[in-house]
């Protein structure tokens, strides 16, 4: 018996409850594994894992066309399985599906302000990078607060997320205190980020955290000539011209790959790299080569493994757990609706 199936036969809590999830913009990356996914695949035997495949959010700025969104829904619960997450132990499901996510939305809409919104740093970078200026639409200017209403329905007190999440932390606690103060209530809990060691990728672009949206990232399902192309590809130091030249470690994005995906037991070796390119005599391609091998390596059992999944048990999966994730909505919007005094009948 797994810890969910005691959950349900008890209806007891056993675990405290982690939420993340991802935007069906895209197949996920490697931003996405080192960022979150790892930390979710060791984190679902200590808590009660939800994973949100957040529609909804995503047609915030792709609601001109929601089949790609909807496209992905089944690619992303795919990126999950294959890295290790577990349906017995997390929960996955789509976020339109559930009703009550966005009734308690629209109760948190009254409960933040524009400026405080104006206010989120990364609210504010992504209105600037889209371009919005007044033709903003107000699904995306409003999106931390419907992500509040994502992590607080389920009583989450764990959300392992990458470093542009933070402000979307602060924000949802900022909702739950005031909604506690103004009902009188202690139906919503306080949730945590919890940080990877590389909670930011870089993009092989060497300018913007990797991101599905910006074409700048190295995906779970690449294939190993993709995969290639994208490390030679990668921005070095613009200076390092001849190997004999001293390079830059910092801001070089082979080191920033070679930080986040060598092995323990490789760190000593690539110290002594780092020492000997800052020196000079050290070449791009001797790195891109040893980063190509590391992950190649790494990634071929994953996506051998995403490769024989087929997609009825994946939607079965899925189903399963959004009629899960409904259930604890439900449960939470009952007390949600009781403390406010909506009850009519
Ligand atoms: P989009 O371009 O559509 O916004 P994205 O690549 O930013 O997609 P999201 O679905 O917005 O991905 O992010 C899902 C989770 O993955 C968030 O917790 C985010 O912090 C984390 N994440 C995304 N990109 C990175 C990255 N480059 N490094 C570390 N974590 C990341
Ligand atoms: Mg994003």
């Amino acid at each position: 018996m797994t810890y969910k199936e005691i959950e349900i036969n008890q209806d007891i809590v056993l675990r405290p409850r982690l939420l993340t999830g991802d935007r069906p913009t895209g197949k996920l990356h490697l931003g996405h594994y080192v960022g979150s996914l790892l930390n979710r695949v060791a984190l679902q035997k200590i808590y009660d894992t939800y994973i949100i495949i957040a529609d909804v959010q995503a047609l915030t700025d792709h609601f001109d066309h929601p089949l790609h969104i909807v496209a992905n829904v089944i690619e992303v619960a795919k990126d999950y399985l294959s890295v290790g997450i577990d349906p017995h132990f997390s929960t996955i499901f789509i976020q339109s599906q559930i009703p009550e996510i966005h009734e308690l939305a629209t109760y948190y809409l009254n409960l933040v302000s524009l400026a405080r919104l104006e206010r989120n740093p990364t609210l504010k970078a992504e209105i600037q990078d889209k371009g919005y200026d007044r033709s903003l639409p107000m699904g995306f200017l409003c999106y931390p607060i419907h992500q509040a209403a994502d992590i607080t329905i389920f009583q989450a007190s764990c959300v392992p997320v990458g470093e542009d999440q933070i402000p979307m932390i602060e924000q949802a606690n900022e909702i739950v205190r005031r909604f506690n103060r103004t009902y009188n209530t202690q139906c919503l809990k306080i949730c945590q980020a919890h940080l990877s060691s590389t909670s930011r990728l870089v993009g092989i672009d060497g300018v913007a955290k990797a991101s599905k949206s910006l074409g700048n990232a190295i995906f779970l399902s690449d294939t190993p000539d993709i995969i290639k192309e994208k490390v030679f590809q990668m921005y070095t130091d613009p200076l390092h011209v001849r190997v004999t030249d001293p390079g830059r470690v910092e801001g070089n994005v082979v080191f920033s790959y070679l930080d986040a995906f060598c092995q323990d037991s490789q760190k000593e070796e690539l110290e002594a790299w780092k020492a000997h390119y800052r020196k000079g005599g050290l070449g791009d391609t001797f790195l891109k080569t040893a980063l190509n091998d590391i992950l190649q390596e790494r990634f071929a059992p994953i996506r051998e493994k995403r490769n024989a999944l087929r997609d009825g048990e994946v939607w079965e999966i899925i189903k399963e757990g959004t009629k899960r994730a409904r259930h604890v909505a439900q449960c939470t919007m009952e007390e949600v609706r009781k403390a406010m005094g909506l009850r009519y009948f």
